[in-house]
């Protein structure tokens, strides 16, 4: 009789946490099994000097939100999407952006169990928003895809036979930390290493790209008449709206690399799908198409005509949290 009330339990719990953990906001969500998102909250991550501090912080303001729904008695967990995170440790390691973990490890996951009393898992972002789309948005019932985040840096999760994949030590799927140019001439990477996808592809990439591009021409661009050194991808997007030929020009260059680089990630996983996320999508075709374009081109021929390029179906506000959240549902 024991194990069978143990066994319904969980069904009693309607509710996880979901924790989107960034380099300036931390955003805390109720969510429901259908992906509701019922309450929100946040603080800033670099408020607080110590882990210790920042824990205390999110207690503080996670009580009334867990109140609201009925109290911790309907959690079942709590999922922590974060940089640097690693799953099967629990822990932030070495975070460059957080000044609480950017020389250590920090056993976030742990931390926040004993205070909640709840399971607690946490996974990098990208994985989060794997996940995330897994439980929730375009890539349900997918077995194999590959998440790509484009954000200011490359990330991404990758997913074989349903499963999230972690690796030996929890920090599998580093894909924007591919090379794709070797040599004197790659990019440096805020990685400390020359020409990773990321350099190029994230959107501090495009933003490089665009004053590479207005140094190497006198070619006429509305970018132009913005001051280079604040350039961003937004602008850039702007530019390729109205048509400017060098922003076309130059989201078909990343296009191409990000098309080149799926086409290699094809044969390690053979995925269905590459998912995309991030403020670059909303370039649309822009993107989409020289991404689709560079993958024909470069891919074996047993991939090419069964690969699916989608755009994340998540609202970007609540995307973040979702796919913390679904972590939660893992547990
Ligand atoms: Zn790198």
């Amino acid at each position: 009789m024991m194990t069978d009330v143990q066994e319904v339990k969980p069904l009693l719990k309607p509710f996880v946490i979901g924790l989107d953990l960034g380099g300036t906001n931390s955003v805390f969500g109720v969510v429901d099994q259908r992906g509701q998102v019922l309450a929100t909250t946040s603080i800033k991550t670099q408020s607080y000097k110590t882990v210790e501090d920042f824990v205390d912080a999110s207690i503080e303001v996670l009580k009334p939100i867990i109140a609201k729904v009925g109290g911790i008695g309907q959690f079942k967990a709590m999922g922590i999407g974060a940089p640097n995170g690693n799953f099967y440790r629990g822990t932030i390691e070495h975070a460059a952006n957080l000044v609480w973990a950017h020389d250590s490890v920090v056993p976030l996951a742990e931390m926040f169990s004993e205070r909640l009393g709840i399971p607690v898992g946490l996974t990098n972002d990208a994985n989060a928003a794997a996940i995330g789309e897994m439980q929730y948005g375009v890539a349900r019932g997918m077995k194999n895809f590959i998440m790509i985040t484009l954000g200011t840096g490359v990330g991404s999760g990758i997913v074989v036979n349903g499963q999230m994949v972690y690796g030996s030590d929890g920090f599998a799927g580093e894909l924007g930390h591919i090379t794709m140019e070797r040599g004197e001439e790659g990019r440096s990477c805020g990685c400390g290493r020359k020409g990773c996808l990321e350099a190029y592809c994230s959107a501090t990439g495009v933003a490089r790209t665009a004053r590479e591009f207005l140094q190497k021409t006198n070619e006429p661009s509305l970018l132009r008449e913005l001051d280079h050194d604040v350039i961003t991808s937004l602008d850039v997007s702007i530019a390729a709206g109205k048509g400017d030929k060098m922003a076309l020009d130059i989201f078909a260059f990343t296009g191409d690399m990000l098309g080149t680089a799926c086409a290699d990630f094809a044969a390690f996983t053979s995925p269905e799908a590459f998912v995309f996320f991030g403020g670059l999508t909303k370039a649309g075709d822009l993107l989409m198409d020289p991404i689709k374009e560079a993958y024909a081109k470069y891919v074996l021929p047993i991939y090419k005509d069964n690969v699916k390029f989608l755009v994340s179906s998540l609202d970007d506000a609540a995307a973040a949290v979702l796919g913390a959240s679904a972590i939660g549902w893992e547990m």
